[in-house]
C-alpha cells in the first residue's frame, strides 16, 4: 500500500559560510519569489546556463512549473535567507516514478556559498523517501558551477556528452558511507564557520549594562574590558549616556560598526525584541545571559536568531570566555578570567562551571575556551565538540551537560572527536535509560544493569561520577602519558597499610596488580616487601625510593605506577623527605606515574618536578586509582580498531519505512505492532523469525497446526493466544508448546477461548523450534545516546538473570564481537563443558540487522526478540515485539539545525 507523501517539513540549516537558511517546499503562494529569483537575482548569463537560451519567458515558465498546485511528480525545495528566496532545487518524475529530472537555480550573489549543495542534500533525502532512485539532468558543458556541485556532492555521478550538452545521472540508491562522510564534513565546516563570530568575535557590544554597579550586564562589561579584549567593545543603553566609564549608544544600529557578538543582559520581556534589533543590524552571534523567559518570548528569541542567521548561547547562560591572546574575551560573570591553555570547558549549569574553572586554576590547567550553555536553545555540546576538534588550541575537553543535542549525531561526533582529544564528562546517573521504557518490557528494562558509564565509553567519552573525579582524571590526562591498554599497576608505598588500601582501590577500579619478580627490588630496607603492593617501610629515603621506582618503571611488568607516601620522621631525619624521589626524577617516564600524598590538603594538585614537568598528586587512593582506570580505558578505546558500521546485505529500509508509515497512518499514536506486521517488518531486514501463521478461529488453528507439524521439532507445534496490548504471554497462560496432534491443537484453542474470552482476537501457530540457548536481542531508546542495541540471556528467566549488554546503534563490526563476549553467560555461547559453541556468525548477523533497523527507523522505539534460540546450526526467533511512536521521519545525517521542544513553533 502506498501512502500520500507528506511535504518535507520546513527546516533551518547552515550553508558553507555559516549563514542560516530555511529550506522548505515551494508552494503556489511563492510565485512572486520564484519569479524574482529567476528574473532579478540571476544574470542573463546565469539564466542562459540554466535554461539553455535567452528566452524572456524563462522566469515565468519556471514560476508556472514550480508553483502550480499539486503538479504530480514534482518536488521543489526553496532556500530562503532573511525572508528572500535565494535558491531552488527541484526534481520531477516524468514517465518512470523512479527517475526524476533535476533542476537547480541559485541567486548570483549566493553562488559558491554552498546553497545548491545544501538544497541538493535535502532534495536527495526527500526524493529517496518517495521512491526516486535516479536524478538526471541536462547541463551545458560550460556550466562549471553546476558541475562542481555534482562532483563534490559525494554521490556517484555519471556523465555523458550529447551534442554539446552533458547528461548527468546520479543514482540515489546507495546510502554509502562516502556520501555520509561528505555530508558530515560539510556540516562540520558550516558549523565551525557559524561559530566564529561567537567564539572568536572581532567586536563585541553589551546590551543591558545598567549604571547600577553589580548588575549582570555591568559586571560582564567590566570583565570584558579588564580582560583586555582585543577588538572594539561598545555599550548599548538608551537610558544612559555612559556606563562604567564607557560611552553608551542608544541602539545597536547607532554603533560605529556592526558588532560580531552581542551580549544580552536585558530583562526577559525585552530579550526577543533586542535580539530582533541585533539581527536587523547584521549581528552574527548572541550570548543571552537573561534567565526566566516565558515560552512565547523563548520562541520569539529563537525565531529572531534563525531568521537573521545568528548563533546563540543561552538563554540563562553565565557567558563565554576565549583565552586566545589574539582575542582575549572574558564575557562571563562567573569567576576570574581563566588562564590561557588547552582545556575546552562547556557546562550547562553555571555553578558547575565556576567550580570547574576554580579547580582547573588550582591545578594550573589553562583553558582554551569556556562556554556556559545555559538552556541550550541553539548552541549545544555537539557544536562545541566540533569547534574544539579543530581550533588548533584545545587538547582536552571537559563537559558537564545533561544532553548533547541531537542524540543520533552525538554518537558519531563523539566517536570521531575522542580519537583526537580526550573528552571528559560528569555522569551523575541522574536518569537511567531503562526507567523511561515500558516496565513490561525486557529489553527496555535492560539498561539499568548496563552502566551509562559503559555507553559513554563506547562513544569514547570518559564519564566520571563527580566533579572531583572529573578534575582528578583531567589532571592525569593533562600531565602524563596514557598507560598501555593492559593497565597493570604497581603500587609503591612507604607505609604498608596505605599500600594495601591503594591496591584495593586499584582492584575495585578494575586495574590489574601483577605480582612483581622477587629479585626486582633488591636494595630495599630490612622488613620491606617487594611484591605488589611494594612496601618500602617508613625507613626508606629519597635515593633508595628513586632506585626502586626506576627498577619498577623499567621492569615491563606494569603499565603505571602509583606511589603513596606518608611523611615519616624516620626517613626525613636520616635521608630527607621521600617525596624528593618524585620531584628529583623526570615527570614523564616510560609509564604514567601518579602520587598519593596523605598529608595533602586539596583532593588533587600537580607536583612540579625539577625538569619542569608535572605529575598529579591525590589526597586519596580511590581518586588516584579511578583516574588511572579512566586513562587505561581511554588507551583501550584508542587501541580498539575503529571498524566500519556493520552493513548486512539484503535489508530493505524502503519497504520497512512504508510499513511503518502505513501503520502510523492507521494508528497515529503508535503502539505495539500485531504479530503479522511484526513479522513483515522483521522480514524487511532479513531477521530470522520462525514461520508464524495467524489463525482467527478454531478451524484455521487446527489446519495451520496440521500444516506446520512437519516443520516442527519432534513433529510438534506451538499455539500462542493473541490480543492487542498483551504483555507477557507465558505468564498469562497464552503459550502452549509441544502440541503433537490435531486434537491437542483444537483443545488448546478452545481453552484460550474460555480463558481469554472476548479479548482474544486469535492465535499464532508456529512450528516447535529445536531446543537451544535462549537469547534476547532488542532495541531501546536513550535520551542522551539515541537507539541502543541490547543483547542478553533470554527466555522466561531473562529478568531474573539480568545478564545484558547494550551498545550504541549503529554497531560497528568490533561491537558485534565485543557484545557477544562481554556477557557473563558468554561461555554458554562459546561452548561450555564440551558442548559445541552456538552459531556465533548468525548471532552477530542478527545484531547487525537489528542495529540497522534501529538506525533506519526513528519511529521504532522498542523492539524485543526474546527468545532468539541459538544453536550450533543457526538461530531462530520465536517471539518478537515492536513498538512504534510517531516521530518526524528524518535522516539523522540530514543537515539541519536542532530546535529543542521548548522553542518549537506550534
Ligand atoms: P512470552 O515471552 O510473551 O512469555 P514467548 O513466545 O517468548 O512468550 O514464549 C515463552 C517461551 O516459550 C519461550 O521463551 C520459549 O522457551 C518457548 N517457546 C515459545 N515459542 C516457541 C517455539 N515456537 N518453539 C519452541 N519454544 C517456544
Ligand atoms: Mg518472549
Amino acid at each position: 500500500m502506498s501512502t500520500v507523501p507528506h511535504p518535507p517539513p520546513a527546516v533551518e540549516a547552515l550553508i558553507a559560510d555559516g549563514t542560516t537558511v530555511e529550506i522548505r517546499p515551494i508552494a503556489p503562494s511563492d510565485r512572486d519569489a520564484v519569479l524574482g529569483l529567476h528574473a532579478d537575482r540571476m544574470s542573463a548569463e546565469s539564466r542562459r546556463l540554466r535554461f539553455f537560451g535567452a528566452s524572456r519567458r524563462a522566469p515565468e515558465l519556471a514560476a508556472e512549473r514550480l508553483c502550480t498546485d499539486g503538479r504530480p511528480g514534482l518536488l521543489a525545495l526553496g532556500a530562503w535567507a532573511g525572508g528572500e528566496l535565494i535558491g531552488e532545487a527541484d526534481c520531477e518524475a516524468l514517465d518512470d516514478p523512479a527517475t526524476a529530472e533535476l533542476a537547480l537555480a541559485v541567486a548570483d550573489e549566493w553562488h559558491r556559498r554552498g546553497v545548491a549543495t545544501l538544497l541538493l542534500e535535502h532534495l536527495v533525502h526527500a526524493a529517496r523517501g518517495r521512491g526516486v532512485r535516479v536524478f538526471e539532468a541536462d547541463t551545458l558543458a560550460g556550466n562549471r558551477g553546476v558541475h562542481r556541485v555534482f562532483a563534490d556532492l559525494g554521490l556517484p555521478v555519471h556523465r555523458r556528452l550529447e551534442q554539446g550538452e552533458i547528461r548527468v545521472r546520479v543514482p540515489l540508491d546507495e546510502t554509502d558511507e562516502h556520501y555520509r562522510e561528505a555530508v558530515d564534513g560539510r556540516g562540520r565546516r558550516a558549523d565551525v564557520a557559524s561559530l566564529g563570530p561567537l567564539l572568536r568575535p572581532a567586536s563585541v557590544a553589551v546590551l543591558g549594562a545598567s549604571r547600577r554597579p553589580g548588575s549582570v550586564g555591568r559586571t560582564v562589561l567590566r570583565k570584558i574590558r579588564d580582560g583586555g579584549f582585543t577588538g572594539p567593545l561598545w555599550v548599548v543603553n538608551p537610558k544612559a549616556q555612559e556606563v562604567a566609564g564607557e560611552r553608551s549608544y542608544p541602539s545597536v544600529g547607532a554603533l560605529p560598526a556592526v558588532p560580531d557578538l552581542v551580549v544580552l543582559a536585558v530583562p526577559p520581556g525585552v530579550v526577543a525584541g533586542a535580539a530582533e534589533e541585533c539581527g536587523r543590524a547584521g549581528v552574527r552571534a548572541l550570548v543571552v545571559l537573561t534567565a526566566g523567559l516565558g515560552q512565547a518570548e523563548s520562541r520569539q528569541l529563537m525565531r529572531a536568531c534563525r531568521r537573521h542567521s545568528m548563533r546563540m548561547v543561552g538563554p540563562n547562560s553565565l557567558g563565554v570566555a576565549q583565552t586566545d591572546p589574539a582575542v582575549r574575551l572574558d564575557a562571563e560573570f562567573g569567576g576570574a578570567f581563566p588562564l590561557p591553555g588547552t582545556a575546552g570547558v562547556a557546562v550547562q549549569s553555571g555553578g558547575v562551571g565556576i567550580a570547574l574553572l576554580e579547580r582547573l586554576a588550582w591545578l594550573g590547567i589553562g583553558v582554551s575556551g569556556f562556554v556556559s550553555l545555559g538552556d541550550k536553545y541553539d548552541v549545544s555540546g555537539n557544536d562545541l565538540l566540533r569547534w574544539w576538534e579543530g581550533d588548533g588550541r584545545t587538547e582536552l575537553v571537559l563537559l558537564h551537560l545533561e544532553s548533547f543535542g541531537n542524540p543520533r549525531a552525538f554518537g558519531r561526533t563523539a566517536r570521531r572527536v575522542t580519537r583526537k582529544l580526550p573528552v571528559l564528562t560528569v555522569d551523575a546517573g541522574r536518569s537511567t535509560a531503562g526507567r523511561r521504557g515500558a516496565a513490561s518490557h525486557t529489553a527496555a528494562a535492560a539498561t539499568p544493569t548496563v552502566t551509562r558509564e559503559a555507553l559513554f565509553r563506547q562513544a569514547g567519552i570518559t564519564a566520571t561520577r563527580s566533579i572531583d573525579e572529573l578534575v582528578g582524571t583531567a589532571a592525569l590526562l593533562y600531565a602524563q602519558p596514557l598507560p598501555a591498554p593492559r593497565g597493570a599497576v604497581a603500587v609503591v608505598s612507604n607505609a604498608g597499610g596505605i599500600g594495601i588500601l591503594a591496591a584495593d582501590a586499584c582492584a575495585d577500579a578494575g586495574l590489574l596488580l601483577p605480582e612483581l619478580a622477587p629479585d626486582l627490588l633488591e636494595s630495599l630496607p630490612e622488613g620491606a616487601s617487594a611484591r605488589n603492593p611494594v612496601d618500602t617501610t617508613a625507613a626508606v629515603g629519597p635515593a633508595e625510593l628513586a632506585r626502586c621506582l626506576k627498577a619498577v618503571e623499567h621492569s615491563r611488568a606494569v603499565d603505571a605506577l602509583l606511589v603513596c607516601l606518608v611523611p615519616t620522621a624516620l626517613a626525613t631525619a636520616t635521608d630527607g623527605d621521600p617525596v624528593r624521589a618524585l620531584l628529583d626524577g623526570p615527570a614523564r617516564r616510560r609509564i604514567p606515574i601518579v602520587a598519593v600524598l596523605l598529608d595533602q590538603q586539596v583532593p588533587v594538585r600537580h607536583l612540579t618536578c625539577d625538569d619542569g614537568g608535572r605529575l598529579p598528586s591525590y589526597s586519596d587512593t580511590v581518586a588516584a586509582a579511578r583516574a588511572l582506570a579512566h586513562a587505561r580505558d581511554r588507551a583501550r578505546w584508542l587501541a580498539e580498531p575503529s571498524t566500519a558500521e556493520a552493513d548486512p546485505p539484503g535489508c530493505d529500509p524502503k519497504a520497512a519505512r512504508a510499513l511503518v508509515e502505513a501503520h502510523l497512518v492507521a494508528e497515529p499514536d503508535g503502539g505495539w505492532l500485531d504479530p503479522l506486521s511484526t513479522a513483515d517488518l522483521l522480514d524487511c531486514y532479513g531477521l530470522p523469525l520462525t514461520t508464524s501463521v495467524w489463525a482467527r478461529d478454531e478451524h484455521s488453528a487446527v489446519a495451520a497446526a496440521r500444516g506446520l507439524r512437519g516443520l516442527g521439532h519432534g513433529g510438534e507445534v506451538v499455539l500462542k493466544a493473541y490480543w492487542p496490548g498483551q504483555v507477557h504471554k507465558s505468564a498469562a497462560g497464552a503459550v502452549r508448546t509441544g502440541l503433537a496432534t490435531d486434537a491437542q491443537a483444537r483443545a488448546v484453542f478452545r481453552e484460550f477461548g474460555e480463558r481469554f474470552g472476548g479479548r482474544l482476537s486469535g492465535a499464532v501457530v508456529q512450528p516447535m523450534a529445536a531446543p537451544g540457548l535462549e537469547l534476547l536481542v532488542g532495541v531501546v531508546q536513550d535520551r542522551v545516546f539515541g537507539p541502543l542495541v541490547v543483547l542478553g540471556m533470554g527466555g522466561t528467566t531473562a529478568d531474573v538473570l539480568a545478564d545484558r549488554t547494550a551498545r550504541l546503534a549503529p554497531l560497528t563490526e568490533h561491537d558485534l564481537t565485543a557484545m557477544v563476549t562481554e556477557l557473563r553467560g558468554a561461555p554458554l555461547l562459546l561452548g561450555y563443558r564440551g558442548a559445541p559453541p552456538v552459531d556465533l556468525a548468525a548471532v552477530r548477523d542478527v545484531l547487525a540487522r537489528i542495529s540497522r533497523l534501529a538506525a533506519d527507523l526513528p519511529q521504532l522505539v522498542e523492539a524485543d526478540l526474546n527468545p532468539l534460540i541459538a544453536r550450533p546450526d543457526g538461530v531462530i526467533c520465536v517471539d518478537a515485539r515492536i513498538r512504534l511512536e510517531p516521530r518526524p521521519s528524518f535522516d539523522p545525517y540530514l543537515r539541519r539545525l536542532r530546535r529543542p521542544a521548548a522553542v518549537q513553533d506550534e
